[in-house]
Formats: structure tokens, sequence, C-alpha cells
């Protein structure tokens, strides 16, 4: 454990995975909120050098017990491993808090069966064994649905244990679904949708607060311009309030009188959702030109 004086350091801790499928991207996320580190994989303190900030590199199940010790004050992993923490131990990690969504590591916690087991419905589960590594979710959604199965817990290759008849079906993370195919099994339930998110915890001094605060908001502006478009173009001006209605996402955009045409404006928007080809060509169709759709690279409200 650290010790207490590089506890009080001023410094914020953040713990994100040392490696596995959310490290690259937490990585990346925390750069593009412009903390410049020194990579080094093989340590587990990584220091930024333009920031008052640490990253502690661990598996993403200790990210938990990091914050709960205010060893870490915030962290990055996913919703699945969370909520299967406070699922399994509430009085302990019951106060951590998702704080930020962040659109990667989208998975889902789903319930999958041989392609040979009859199925029509969590019913069937009745009398079975499942194997897991989300005891504590599966044990939940199981007593919801008044489901009575056996549980077998197994640290990884789950989608293996129908096959060794370790168990008759299984409850596993999936994205793609190829794993499920390639192993003879077919998804029947989706216990839960996950993404990876911030989770920050409630014991934080207030001088590392507002750190915290300060990084919260870079990586929230981080997101919505990338989420986000600027959109230019040019139309007839009794055409203006058609063109705003379809504008995507758009709040109020600016309008530009066009030197030498009293017919026709230039409209300026930030869009915070996807501009589509379809969109485009309904503006083209409503008498807009010179379209342009350009991404933003930072954005502060
Ligand atoms: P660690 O060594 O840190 O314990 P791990 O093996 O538990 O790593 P990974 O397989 O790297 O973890 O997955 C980390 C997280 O990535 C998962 O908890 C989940 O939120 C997310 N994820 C996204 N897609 C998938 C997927 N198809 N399978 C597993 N996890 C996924
Ligand atoms: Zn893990």
């Amino acid at each position: 454990m650290t010790s207490k004086s590089s506890r009080d350091d001023g410094r914020l801790k953040i713990a994100i995975q040392k490696s596995g499928r959310l490290s690259e991207k937490s990585f990346a996320l925390l750069e593009r909120a412009g903390i410049s580190l020194q990579k080094s994989k093989d340590q587990l303190l990584c220091r930024a050098h333009n920031f008052p900030l640490d990253i502690f590199l661990v598996r993403d199940d200790d990210i938990p017990a990091f914050l709960v010790n205010d060893v870490c004050q915030l962290g990055i992993m996913g919703q699945n491993s969370l909520l299967e923490s406070q699922q399994l131990d509430p009085d302990t990690f019951g106060g951590l808090q998702q704080v930020m969504p962040l659109g990667f590591g989208r998975c889902r916690l789903s319930i999958a069966v041989p392609n040979d087991m009859e199925y029509t419905g969590p019913d069937s589960l009745n009398g079975r064994t499942i194997a897991t590594s989300y005891r504590g979710l599966l044990a939940k959604y199981l007593a919801e649905y008044k489901v009575d199965a056996n549980i077998v817990t197994m640290e990884g290759a789950v989608e293996v244990a129908p096959r060794t008849h370790l168990a008759d079906a299984i409850c596993d993370l999936v994205s793609t679904g190829n794993t499920l195919i390639s192993n003879g099994l077919s998804e029947q339930e989706t216990i839960l949708k996950s993404q990876a998110v911030i989770i920050k915890n409630n014991v934080m001094r207030s001088d590392i607060d507002s750190l915290s605060e300060k990084i919260l908001a870079r990586i929230k502006a981080v997101l919505s311009a990338e989420n986000s478009r600027y959109i230019m173009l040019n139309c007839p001006t009794e055409a203006l309030d058609d063109i705003k209605a379809i504008l995507p996402g758009s709040q109020s955009p600016t309008v530009l009188p066009l030197q030498g045409r009293d017919d026709m404006v230039a409209v300026h928007a930030v869009c915070d959702e996807a501009v589509f080809w379809t969109t485009m060509e309904d503006l083209k169709a409503r008498g807009a030109s010179s379209i342009l759709v350009v991404p933003i690279e930072k954005m502060l409200d």
C-alpha cells in the first residue's frame, strides 16, 4: 500500500486498467484531456508532467478497492465489474459513484446455452448449472425471475464450461458474439448492458476534489467535442426555418449575411449528433448549398 506521505502529496490519483481491453482507450482519453504521461506499463505508477496527477495501473477488479481506501480518487472501469463488486459487497463498495459514461468498452452480460438445449425462457434454467465470473449479478437476475439454478464461479474461459460438462449454460460478457458462435452457444438473455465509466470515491479531500472536477470537466469537453460536428452551409433566406428544423441536435445556429446576396444567408451550427449523408441530402433538398461538415477538436461550454 502507498505510504501516508504519498497519499497526502496533493496530487489526484486515477486508477486505470494496466493491460486489457480498457487500458489503451483509458490512456488515450487522459492524453486527449491534455494530460502528458510517461507511459511505462511495467510500473504501478505513472506521473503526469503537466498536471498534479498520478495514474495507477492495476487490474480492473482491484480498482474499486483502490478507491474506497482513498489510494485513488477516480477510476476508469467497466460498469459490469463495478456493479458486480457492489452486488457482492454493498457495505464496502456501495458508496462509489458512476460519474461519466465514456462510450467505449461496450459489452453486455448475457446468458447463453448450447445450441441444442431447448430454451423457452428463464424457466428453462431451473435445476441447471450456470458457469460465470459474475456470481453476484447472475444470482440477482435468477432471484428476480424466481429461477432455482446452481452457479459455478470461473475466473476465465467460461465459454468452454458446457463442452466440458462443467455447466449446462453460461453467463458471460459478449461484444460481437463471435466467441459464443464458435463455441456452439446461443445468446438467450441480456442481464446488463455495460460500457466503461469514470467512478469516483466519496471520501476525497476538497483540494483533491477540485483537481478531480477540473479533470472531469476536461474529459466531458473531450467527449462532447468528439460527438459533435461543426456544420456550415448557405441557403435561401426563406428556407431558413426548414433548414434549422433538420440540423441534427443543434441549439441556436449563427446566421450570417452573404455579401452581395440579400436572398441568401450562411448558417453555422454546432451539432451534437452525427451528421449523416442522408441529413446532408435533406438539407440540399431544402435549398442548402456548399454544405461543409467539420470535426471539432476542443469544446468548452
Ligand atoms: P484484468 O487483468 O485487468 O483483470 P480482465 O481479463 O478482467 O483484465 P478484460 O478482458 O481486459 O478484463 O476486460 C475489461 C473490461 O472490458 C470488461 O470488464 C468489460 O467492461 C469490457 N469488455 C468489453 N467487451 C468485452 C468482451 N467482449 N469481453 C470481456 N470484456 C469486455
Ligand atoms: Zn479483471
